[in-house]
């Protein structure tokens, strides 16, 4: 019995209570038909075999019981494992989103605000190790409010996405970045630029616009939307900050407007017929 209750792996507390209970029903028989008769060979055979029978039947049905919990188990864990890798999906793919709409401009698509001024200083940082050039491009759309104030303002949006296009098409460079600055106003990251790379890349920005060629009835300047554009380049040093560039490239951008628009003004020299 205890061999069996062994094989069965019961647990100490059930072995001592089925053998215990096994041990009364074989005493029981010879307290019914009294102390003084000794008991038949068969009979106490039989109450063996049945002793044995129950306990094993027992151990099976306790098996069979753990066994199942087990698997109940089992699958449980496997469910509730299922459903933590699908919540830590769920939980990247909204972190990626949230990153990304901190980091872009919603209508344009472009990089927005924040994302500029962390890839400039990063920028500036990288080039002046490298002692290489950094440019700055701002680029401002000519008379926009007129735009808005004659087409509606679902217009002006949609063509600050064309502009967009337009700049994304003209500036394809590696560790670039062209960024909504804000309003109708963009900037562009240009590495390994100096002042002549970078008029270079703002003819393009120019040309792609006028490419696209959207209609502007209210421009004093042109027929179509326009851009006006400052450039600034240098090689950046650790005692200078960032944003004496920017100040540079909006210097530009402040004279190409107050020369009449529509052109690209910095560097050595403007470039008005461009
Ligand atoms: P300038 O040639 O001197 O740059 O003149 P401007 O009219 O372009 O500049 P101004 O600063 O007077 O006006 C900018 C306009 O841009 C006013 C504002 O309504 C419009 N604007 C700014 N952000 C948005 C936008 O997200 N959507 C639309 N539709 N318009 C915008
Ligand atoms: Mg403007
Ligand atoms: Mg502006």
């Amino acid at each position: 019995m205890l061999g069996g209750s062994l094989l069965f792996l019961w647990p100490p507390a059930t072995a001592i209570a089925v053998h215990s209970a096994c041990a009364m029903g074989l005493l029981l028989p010879t307290w019914i038909l009294g102390a003084d008769e000794p008991m038949e060979p068969g009979l106490l055979m039989t109450f063996f075999v049945l002793g044995t029978a129950v306990i094993a039947a027992a151990g099976q049905l306790h098996r069979y019981k753990a066994v199942k919990r087990q698997s109940a188990a089992h699958v449980e864990v496997e469910h509730l494992k299922a459903q933590a890798e699908q919540f830590a999906a769920t939980l990247q793919e909204r972190t990626t989103e949230l990153e990304m709409l901190a980091s872009t401009d919603a209508l344009t698509g472009l990089a927005n605000r924040r994302t500029f001024e962390e890839v400039l200083a990063q920028r500036w940082r990288w080039l002046g190790r490298e002692q290489e050039p950094l440019a700055l491009l701002m680029c401002d759309i000519d008379h926009f409010k007129a735009y808005n104030d004659t087409l509606g303002h679902a217009a002006g949006d949609r063509c600050l996405q064309q502009v967009a296009e337009a700049l994304l098409k003209a500036v394809q460079r590696p560790m670039g970045l062209v960024a909504r600055h804000g309003g109708e106003e963009f900037a562009v990251i240009l590495c390994e630029a100096d002042t002549l790379g970078a008029t270079a890349v703002a003819r393009r920005i120019r040309r792609a616009l006028h490419e696209i060629g959207i209609g502007h009835p209210s421009s004093p300047t042109s027929k179509r939307v326009t851009l006006s554009i400052g450039v600034a380049s240098t090689v950046p040093t650790r005692t200078r900050d960032p944003h004496t560039l920017l100040e540079t490239a909006d210097s530009a951008l402040y004279e190409a407007k107050q020369k009449g628009r529509d052109r690209v003004v910095g560097g050595r020299s403007d470039s008005s017929n461009v």
